[in-house]
């Protein structure tokens, strides 16, 4: 049995954890930051790590070789399409990250807007290459990402400004209602062959991805992202459980009165 002070522990541990988490964005819909310790060692790992540069380099390296077994034997690939998210995965919103630590703030979406209209993020490092590879053959290309659809004028901008190439209003497949990817990874296969998915989130291979990751072996690419994902929000069942935990930790204080 845990006594209490074991159980005061366990709260503030929980609360913490909590206080670490965006609580308002929704799943995967852009970066999250928070001022942990773990975000600016995540962004400075990212920014100025040797082996971050090397591990996306080495993703997309992997990429092209997927690329060349998929392509081996056929005549036309405009057919064939790689399917990629873009945050993270084409384009580099560390400097986003930097700048809200800096400030001392968190994941604003007010902040966010602003970095996305600026359209002035860099490249992962690999990914022009691929994608330059990946078009030079003819192979399809679409950008399926969760910006949202209002931020589509910004988002090609900054992709135009990279030389991203195939990149359109036909390709960039931005967020309208839902974040769930699949819907949109389906208008794809609709008339192209998915030969590859490439991202940082789970969600950008399969909106159920535990059910889905072992027919996904050999056709999706994860590009490293120490800063957000699924793995700094809180689960749905801890969320539900502890719905005031703010409120119940309150009672354990000692106001002296
Ligand atoms: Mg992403």
């Amino acid at each position: 049995m845990m006594n209490t002070t074991g159980k005061i522990f366990t709260l503030i541990s929980l609360l913490g954890l909590m206080a670490c988490q965006s609580p308002t964005k929704p799943l995967d819909e852009s970066p999250t930051s928070n001022n942990s310790d773990h975000l600016t060692a995540a962004v400075l790992w990212f920014q100025k790590g040797e082996t971050a540069r090397l591990a996306c380099e080495q993703s997309f390296d992997y990429a092209k070789r997927l690329l060349l077994e998929k392509i081996a034997g056929r005549d036309s690939l405009s057919k064939l399409a790689v399917v990629l998210d873009l945050d993270e995965t084409v384009v580099d919103n560390s400097p986003y990250e930097a700048r809200v630590i800096q400030d001392g703030k968190s994941y604003e979406p007010e902040s966010w807007a602003l970095w996305v209209k600026e359209a002035n993020a860099d490249a992962i490092p690999g990914a022009l290459d691929f994608l330059h590879f990946a078009d030079s053959i003819g192979v399809s290309l679409f950008y399926v990402s969760n910006r949202r659809h209002e931020n589509r004028a910004f988002t090609l901008q900054n992709l135009l400004a990279l030389g991203v190439p195939q990149a359109d209003s036909n390709t960039v497949l931005l967020r309208k209602e839902v974040s769930d990817k699949s819907a949109r990874r389906a208008q794809v296969a609709e008339k192209h062959e998915i030969a590859l998915l490439i991202g940082d989130q789970t969600g950008d291979f399969a909106q159920d991805f535990a059910s889905a990751e072992r027919q996904l072996k050999g056709k999706i690419v994860v590009i490293p992202n120490p800063m957000y994902g699924e793995f700094t929000r809180l689960p749905d069942s801890i969320k539900s459980a502890y719905p005031s935990l703010g409120e119940a930790l309150k009672t354990q204080l000692n106001s002296k009165r």
